[in-house]
Parts: C-alpha cells; sequence; structure tokens
C-alpha cells in the first residue's frame, strides 16, 4: 500500500516535472545553420532557463513546414536569412505580430516589417550585401560597379551567378524594379541572361570559384561568402582571392543591395511571450556579436559596432548602402519571377 503510494507520488512528481520542463522549452524552426549560433542559444538558455530546440530546414522548407502544421505547428520561433522569404511568410499568415519597445528601438524601420495595428510580424537582426567579385586581371572595375552595367554587351559571356529564382537573387531583383520600375527592370535582367557564361548552378561560393578557375570573369555573392573565404588559412582559397577583387556597386547612386536574416513569432506559438523575448534578447548587443559577427554579417540594431577585420578589408571601412525597406523587396518577387520566365533565367 505504502509502496503503491510512493510509485504514484513519484509517477505524479516526474509528470509534473516534464509540464515544467515542456514550459520552458522554445521550439524554435531556424534556416540558419552557423556554428556560432550554438554560443548564442546557450546564452538565452543560461540567462533565462529555457531551452532552444531546434528544427533545421531552409527557407522554402520552412515556410511549407509551418503551412502543412497549421494550427498544431509546436513552432515558436522562426529564423529565415532572406527578406523575400521574411515577407512571404508575413503574406501567407504564418507570423504573429509582436509589440515590443525594445524591438521598435533597435531594429531600424528598414529592417522590419511594415507595422499594422496588430503589430510587427518580423524584424531583421542582420545585414548582408548583394556584390560583385571579378577578376582583377580581365575585368576593370569600372565595368562593373553597377547592377545595371552587369546587361551591358561589354560583359558578354563573363557573369556566373546562382539560380535567378534563389530568394537572394529574388530579393536583389525585386530591389532592382523598386529602383528602376518594373519595365526597365525586365530590360536589365535581359542584358544579364546575354551576359551568362554559363547557365546558372551552384551557390555564391561556387561562382566565385568559377572565376578562380577561368570559367568567368564576374561573379554575384553575398558578402559573407566572401569574407568566409578570406578568413580561410586553405591555400587554395588563399590563392582564389588573390585572383579576385570586390566592388559594392551603385555607391555613386542608389547604393548596394542588402538583405537581412531576421526573426518572427510562429503564428500558433503556444509560448508567444518567451518566444518575443527570444527576439528580444537576439536584439541585444551580445547576441547581435553572435548573430552577425559570428556569420561575417552586419548588425542591424542601432549603435552596435563590431570589429570583424574581414568585413572592414572588404567594404574598405564603409560603404553606401540602399535605403529602400526590405518590405517593398520581398512586395516585388511574384512579379521578378514572372519576369524571370519570360527573359528565360533559370
Ligand atoms: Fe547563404
Amino acid at each position: 500500500m505504502l509502496r503503491t503510494a510512493l510509485l504514484a507520488l513519484g509517477l505524479l512528481s516526474a509528470a509534473t516535472a516534464s509540464v515544467q520542463a515542456q514550459d520552458q522549452v522554445l521550439n524554435l524552426y531556424s534556416a540558419r545553420h552557423y556554428s556560432t549560433d550554438e554560443a548564442l542559444y546557450d546564452n538565452f538558455t543560461k540567462a533565462t532557463g529555457i531551452r532552444i530546440k531546434r528544427v533545421d530546414a531552409d527557407d522554402a522548407g520552412i515556410l511549407a513546414r509551418l503551412k502543412a502544421e497549421g494550427t498544431a505547428s509546436p513552432a515558436d520561433v522562426i529564423l529565415l536569412v532572406d527578406a523575400a522569404r521574411l515577407y512571404k511568410g508575413e503574406v501567407d499568415g504564418l507570423f504573429r505580430p509582436v509589440k515590443s519597445k525594445a524591438l521598435e528601438d533597435a531594429i531600424p524601420a528598414a529592417y522590419r516589417a511594415t507595422p499594422t495595428p496588430e503589430g510587427i510580424t518580423w524584424f531583421g537582426f542582420s545585414t548582408r550585401a548583394r556584390v560583385v567579385v571579378y577578376d582583377k586581371i580581365k575585368v576593370k572595375r569600372e565595368d562593373v560597379d553597377t547592377y545595371e552595367k552587369l546587361a551591358d554587351s561589354r560583359n558578354k559571356g563573363r557573369i556566373c551567378i546562382r539560380s535567378g529564382s534563389h530568394p537572394y537573387n529574388l530579393s536583389l531583383f525585386g530591389a532592382v524594379t523598386e529602383h528602376l520600375g518594373e519595365q526597365q527592370a525586365e530590360q536589365w535582367l535581359k542584358g544579364v541572361v546575354a551576359n551568362l557564361a554559363r547557365d546558372p548552378k551552384g551557390g555564391d561560393t561556387d561562382q566565385i570559384k568559377a572565376v578562380g578557375a577561368g570559367e568567368c570573369q564576374i561573379a554575384v555573392s553575398n558578402t559573407y561568402y566572401i569574407a568566409r573565404l578570406m578568413r580561410s588559412t586553405n591555400p587554395e582559397d588563399k590563392a582564389l582571392m588573390e585572383r579576385v577583387a570586390v566592388v559594392f556597386p551603385n555607391q555613386a547612386s542608389w547604393g548596394t543591395h542588402l538583405n537581412i536574416a531576421g526573426g518572427a513569432v510562429a503564428r500558433h506559438s503556444k509560448n508567444p511571450a518567451a518566444a518575443q523575448r527570444f527576439l528580444e534578447y537576439l536584439a541585444s548587443p551580445e547576441a547581435q556579436d553572435y548573430f552577425a559577427n559570428g556569420n561575417n554579417e552586419w548588425p542591424t540594431v542601432k549603435g552596435v559596432k563590431l570589429n570583424n577585420p574581414a568585413l572592414q578589408a572588404l567594404s574598405r571601412g564603409a560603404f553606401k548602402a540602399e535605403t529602400i525597406p526590405l518590405a517593398a523587396v520581398g512586395a516585388h518577387q511574384v512579379k521578378v519571377q514572372q519576369m524571370l520566365d519570360r527573359v528565360g533565367f533559370k
């Protein structure tokens, strides 16, 4: 009898403990897979007692999963690595609007969703620029110092770029559409396709390597891939970076295109207060160091400056970035995909 009672008690306390532990878990769906992010999550757990359970997938995979799971989704926090995808998640109703003075004070308006009376659905926590890498010997800097010149006939057969419909390119082309207008943007895309050295394949690093291999002379890449190669101790990477130079396009006009990595609270989060707390934590200077610096990105939070020698060298200290709201870039993506289909940009 006593034994049974103790057993029941034991079971009871085990059950209580497990309920409490469940309360202290945040389910994070993340498209970021950088080793420095581990330290980021550990520090959050140390500060709050809330454990992070992570599901890794790419942006499209996460959005598809959220849709499929619907109201049953266990997701609390979503981290994506592209403005157009964040915008898509917002439009598809996958995010829960947040009202947070801390986040609104920390993150500039251009790097977050357009506010509604319910709140703001997503926030950017780091920026990356989309720049041009070129063969130092075969290409003149002034031939590639604007995005517009990528469509110029003097660059025929010289360009390597990843798939046109990859989110990084959809966002860049969305920005070009915002700056030039639809008609001119489509003409420009036509010109870029005509200048390709090969059909799009691989990621940004593969395009830079193709320049190194002489397969093309011009590549388009996000800055963190370049910084990663610059910091590499691999002799092949070092030799590659000796051969190429980098230009931040459109310094004399609208500025270089920026994209973001950002986060949102999941629409059906069972733990929205803790999820919001996690986003607020990402805006702290300490977290920005891991989130931005850890992947060689720039912090979005006002007043946070990080010392990243590779980024400093790459941007020559500072550069002019475009100032359009990233929400506008996202809004063009359907149109851009249609243009890509029309001009045959795979
Ligand atoms: Fe990437």
